[in-house]
């Protein structure tokens, strides 16, 4: 049987939460769940409003350009595209046609899938304004300006991917690179990051990056999560192959298809024939204007720590494994918060551990976010302290931790000299030592080669101490101490 690989380009639209008002108006740039608050007559398409280009908006393209290794335009302009549906009162939507060139053209991107490096070749990154979002509801559609006109980014790639996984890496990767250089929340749930992704399949073994062996390109249109691009491209290729093999799969022609949540299938929408011809041409009211290499060297030696950076640090400068050091920058604001516990003072690898496992534990069961969490990075150092000391031991700091958590009280009320743990090691040989006066018979069994007889002095001990000896101290003494007998 002929064997397939998939070619997978995306387009991947994510809003830029990070400006303060839009990209052509005045209206405030901020998630509102309350419709139409965040409006100005531009937005609305009102009879001679004009845009103007907010620069906030064109510096952080400028950015996300250069991150992703493209070349950046010597003059901007945009353009206009022509459709008209009711989120879009003007007609047109602002953005940029790729030539000759956009923000950002041609560039590379490297990230991770299952340990391994990949890299996926950007053909180019546009600017343009987000549509207005329409709410329907039992007989009633709303329209609702708040989204119309926030500045969002359409990063197109090169179809250099081959599974659902490596999309869904690829995704996750840009969402931090977003996150990280401080361009986008690139939040899903507020719908800040959606998918065109566009599958084919080709024979395997021929050259992948010779487009005449490529087949035929499915679109499939506004996929809004990443588990609907995992489905979706699992779902198509499928589909593909299955059409290969009934010999169906020449005939097909280039169309657009939409990804249906319900059903978990792809349902045809158009094909290429019924293309829509949007007419581009240059926003009149727009002067094209010119880029400067200085403005490009300042955005340049401006671009922040991204998460690849911070990985290399955790586990060159902190000595985490690189498997720890990826759950800690995979969400930056868990990153950030891990960065506060090693300022305040904790054991950068004390501090790993517990974010990585007590605290990314907690945000999971709770489905709640970081910033969500009720202890803060001093507060837990309340609790590794008191780990470190002696004071506390690992069990009683996971009990601090939760009861913490559930009354929202500070870790250190729980923290107490009387429920102490026992670490002190004349007061711990006394009380072994005693014990084992008392305990000649299961000495001899010891002597004689029962081993399991050790966990009963053990036991004694913490019985003698209501569970507060120190277990590990407790167990070198008593090795100690019967290896005297
Ligand atoms: P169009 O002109 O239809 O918009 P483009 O050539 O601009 O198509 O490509 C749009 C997207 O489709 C890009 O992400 C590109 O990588 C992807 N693409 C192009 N050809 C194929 C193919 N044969 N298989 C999969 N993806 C493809
Ligand atoms: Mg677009």
């Amino acid at each position: 049987m002929t064997k397939y690989i998939a070619k997978i380009g995306l387009e991947m639209h994510c809003e830029v939460s990070e400006t303060n008002t839009k990209v052509f108006s005045a209206a405030e740039n901020s998630y509102s769940e309350k419709p139409n608050t965040n409006v100005r007559p531009l937005d609305m398409a009102f009879p001679g409003t004009l845009p103007v280009v907010n620069k906030e908006a064109v510096r952080l393209a400028l950015m996300a350009s250069m991150i992703l290794n493209c070349s950046q335009p010597e003059y901007m302009y945009f353009e206009r595209k022509n459709y008209y549906y009711p989120d879009l009162p003007k007609g047109f939507q602002l953005t940029q046609e790729t030539k000759p060139i956009p923000v950002g053209i041609y560039g590379k991107v490297e990230y991770e899938c299952d340990g391994q490096l990949k890299t996926v070749r950007v053909n180019n990154l546009h600017l343009e304004e987000d549509a207005a979002s329409l709410d329907h509801f039992y007989d009633t559609s709303n329209i609702d300006y708040n989204r119309a006109g926030v500045p969002l980014l359409e990063l197109v790639t090169e179809p250099d991917i081959h599974t659902a996984k490596e999309a869904v890496a690829f995704l996750e990767h840009m969402r931090s690179v977003y996150q990280y250089a401080g361009i986008s929340e690139a939040d899903s749930k507020k719908g800040q990051i959606r998918c065109d992704v566009n599958v084919s399949i080709m024979e395997e073994g021929l050259d992948e990056f010779d487009p005449k062996n490529w087949g035929t390109k499915i679109e499939i249109k506004n996929v809004n999560s990443f588990g609907g691009v995992r489905d979706a491209i699992n779902y198509e290729i499928e589909r593909q192959i299955e059409l290969k093999e009934t010999n169906e799969y020449d005939k097909i022609e280039q169309q657009t298809r939409r990804w249906d949540e319900e059903s978990g299938t792809t349902i045809f929408m158009r094909s290429k024939v019924d293309a829509i011809d949007y007419k581009y041409f240059v926003e009149p009211n727009i002067p094209k204007f010119k880029i400067s290499p200085k403005w490009l060297e300042e955005i340049r030696a401006s671009i922040p720590e991204l998460a690849m950076d911070r990985k290399n640090k955790y586990i060159e400068g902190y000595g985490l494994s690189s498997y720890d050091a990826g759950v800690l920058v995979k969400e930056k604001a868990i990153s950030d918060y891990y960065e506060e516990c090693v300022k305040v003072g904790i054991d950068a690898k004390v501090a790993a551990n517990w974010v990585t496992v007590n605290i990314v534990g907690e945000l999971n069961k709770e489905e709640i976010s970081i910033n969500e969490f009720y202890l803060t990075p001093a507060m837990l150092k309340q609790i590794t302290d008191a780990l470190a000391s002696g004071v506390l031991s690992s069990k009683q700091a996971k009990e601090v931790f939760t009861k913490a958590l559930e009354d929202k009280k500070e870790p250190k009320n729980y923290i107490s000299k009387e429920n102490a743990q026992i670490s002190d090691e004349a007061l711990l040989t006394n009380i072994i030592v005693e014990i084992l006066d008392n305990s000649s018979e299961q000495i001899a069994q010891y002597k004689g080669g029962r081993d399991n007889i050790f966990d009963y002095f053990v036991g004694q001990v913490m019985k003698n101490t209501r569970g507060k000896a120190n277990p590990v101290m407790t167990k070198e003494i008593l090795h100690k101490e019967l290896d005297k007998r």
